[in-house]
This record gives C-alpha cells, sequence and structure tokens, in this order.
C-alpha cells in the first residue's frame, strides 16, 4: 500500500504561489468587479495576499501559514472579500494543523471545514453568484472522487477544472448577494468578481499541491 502525501513545510510555497497568481490576474479580476461592484476586488485580493506572502516565516509549516495569510486578510483588507476568505484559510489552517504530511483525504477535510466557514459567515447558497459557486462544486467534486478511491493528483486536476467550469456558469446568474445584487438583472452575462478569485485560489493550491506531491510507503 502507498499513499500521495505533500509534507507540512510547502507552507510559505503554497501562500508564495497564491499571492503570485492573484496578482497575475488581479486585472482580470477587478475589470470582472468594475462591470457589477466597485472594481477593487483585483487590489483589495492583491494587497491581502502579498501583504502575508512577506510576513509568512520561511520555516513555518501549512497550518501556519496558512494562519499568517487569514489572519491578513481578517485584519487589513476591506471589501467582502476580507472575512470570507479569512475565515476560509482560517478553517483550512486549523484542519491542516497536527498534519506532518497532507494526504487527499485530509485535504478534503480542510476544504470542506473551508467552505462550511465561508457559507456559515456569508450566508450564500447555490445560485446567488458569488465565490460559493465556485466553492460548493469544487468541494462536491473531491468529495465525490475520495470516495470512489482516485488518486490525490487526479482529485487536484479535477478541482481544478472543476472550479474553472463553475466559475464561467456564474456568467448566467443574477447575484442575490454582496453589492452586486444592487444592479441585480444587469450582473447576468458578467462573471461573478469572487467566484474567478475563488477558481484562482483553488488552481493555485492545486498547482503547488501537485507539484510536491510524493508517494509514501505505508505498512
Ligand atoms: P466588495 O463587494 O465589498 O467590493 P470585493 O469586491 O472584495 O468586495 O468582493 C466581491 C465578491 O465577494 C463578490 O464577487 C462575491 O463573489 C463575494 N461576496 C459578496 N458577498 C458575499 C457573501 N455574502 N457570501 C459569499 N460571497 C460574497
Ligand atoms: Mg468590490
Amino acid at each position: 500500500m502507498s499513499r500521495e502525501v505533500v509534507p507540512s513545510l510547502i507552507g510559505p510555497e503554497v501562500v508564495n504561489q497564491l499571492a503570485h497568481d492573484i496578482a497575475e490576474a488581479a486585472p482580470y479580476l477587478s475589470e470582472l468587479d468594475g462591470a457589477t461592484g466597485d472594481g477593487d476586488h483585483g487590489i483589495n485580493m492583491t494587497k491581502g495576499f502579498s501583504l502575508a506572502a512577506s510576513r509568512v516565516d520561511a520555516s513555518s509549516n501549512l497550518s501556519a501559514c496558512l494562519d499568517v495569510l487569514s489572519g491578513t486578510l481578517i485584519d487589513d483588507v476591506g471589501g467582502a472579500m476580507g472575512p470570507l476568505y479569512g475565515v476560509f484559510f482560517e478553517a483550512l489552517a486549523a484542519e491542516a494543523s497536527g498534519h506532518e504530511w497532507i494526504d487527499a483525504a485530509t485535504f478534503a477535510a480542510m476544504l470542506e471545514s473551508a467552505v462550511r466557514a465561508v457559507l456559515e459567515i456569508g450566508g450564500a447558497t447555490l445560485g446567488d453568484k458569488t465565490l460559493a459557486d465556485v466553492l460548493i462544486p469544487s468541494l462536491d467534486d473531491v468529495s465525490t472522487r475520495l470516495a470512489a478511491g482516485d488518486p490525490f493528483d487526479e482529485i487536484l486536476v479535477s478541482m481544478s477544472a472543476t472550479a474553472e467550469q463553475s466559475r464561467d456558469a456564474t456568467k448566467d446568474l443574477v447575484a442575490r448577494l454582496g453589492r452586486a445584487s444592487r444592479v441585480a438583472e444587469r450582473s447576468r452575462g458578467h462573471i461573478d468578481a469572487g467566484a474567478a478569485s475563488c477558481a484562482v485560489i483553488l488552481q493555485s493550491l492545486a498547482v503547488t499541491l501537485r507539484r510536491r506531491l510524493t508517494v509514501q510507503p505505508q505498512i
């Protein structure tokens, strides 16, 4: 028997990759937010993730690094995304705590806890045209594949594809929550900015985890 795992020492790499990918996507995220909101999503996100990357200790483990990211988003970032992604990374950190190695089951538990935290604090449900429209299908996909016994690598590839598809599907929805709900029907035809940043985050996590996947022998 063997299992695919990533070491918890990938923490700094995870946060640095997130900061890089968010900064790269920032103009696109702000453009999307500008179509239905105030156009600050790319700026808010870049500020938070870059600040967190500068604060992360190079020798910290995954849980500690995600905690720094969470604290930075909650304390130092404006907009709806600060608290939403703040609790997301707080829950990821809590579930990762105590694990020297992260396997598919641990990752699925981390994601489940993080998605639950976002839904609890934000009150979003499927179809509200928020980042929940990416989180819910992506988690469903991970859980289904984990239950089917799929390899960790395939689970991460599939999660990325689902995040991308569900991001694009928000285009047809009408915003029922957050600032974009004020323009309601006029939000149709635009991808939701939070759904787009959420897809960037899940894809970034998948990239770093896949890069560091190793096979551990099991007795
Ligand atoms: P603001 O709307 O305050 O300017 P941002 O631009 O940073 O905040 O983030 C906007 C995104 O936040 C939206 O595109 C949407 O996906 C997400 N969002 C807003 N309210 C909620 C909520 N209650 N639950 C989940 N996501 C939300
Ligand atoms: Mg905004």
